[in-house]
């Protein structure tokens, strides 16, 4: 019987097999290969916090450069450090990673370059602004803006002279 409904709607209403180019779209959040926008990434390491299999990590050990390395053998794509990337660098792509035959076709290194600090010119790994913005608020305190862009030795001197010239004035550590 059934098959005969399946022949009576082929009639009325055309074919409903698919044919092999009929693409079945991927669902909203489906997903897929990683990708990491170089860009929009400041080393920050949220993701290599996030990651229990351990399938990203950041070696530091050069003084300017940062790199970022993601191998997606490990990755069991649970899409953590893609939720809480601050700055949003990392998605995932609608096409199904390739299955793993080559080890090192599947590993993502990007060198991130630290930007150096506005004082000392020492290398800064920048907090992102919206990271700042969840921690402070928007828009953020002026002595926020001001110590973005600085060393943690700067941003330290800063805090410290604040501190000296908030006691001079007031009397009071807190400034009240
Ligand atoms: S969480 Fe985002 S910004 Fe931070 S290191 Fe990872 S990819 Fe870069
Ligand atoms: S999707 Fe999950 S397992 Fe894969 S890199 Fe991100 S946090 Fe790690």
């Amino acid at each position: 019987m059934k098959i005969l409904d399946v022949l009576s709607q082929n009639l009325s209403h055309g074919s409903r097999t698919r044919q092999p180019n009929d693409v079945v779209p991927y669902p909203e959040d489906f997903r897929g290969k990683l990708s990491h926008a170089l860009e929009l990434c400041t080393a920050c390491g949220t993701c290599v916090y996030t990651c229990s299999p351990g399938a990203i990590k950041i070696d530091d050990a050069d003084e300017n450069v940062v790199h970022w390395i993601y191998m997606e053998d490990r990755c069991t794509f649970c899409g953590f450090c893609v939720q809480y990337c601050p700055t949003h660098a990392l998605s995932f792509e609608k096409e199904a990673p390739a299955p793993i035959t080559e080890r090192s076709q599947h590993y993502i290194s990007h060198d991130i370059v630290l930007p150096a600090c506005k004082v000392c010119g020492r290398p800064v790994r920048v907090i992102p602004e919206l990271t700042l913005k969840q921690l402070y608020g928007s828009p953020l305190p002026e002595e926020i803006v001001e110590a973005q862009g600085l060393c943690e030795n700067c941003r330290q001197k800063l805090i410290s002279k604040r501190f000296l010239k908030t006691i001079v004035f007031t009397g009071d550590p807190h400034g009240k």
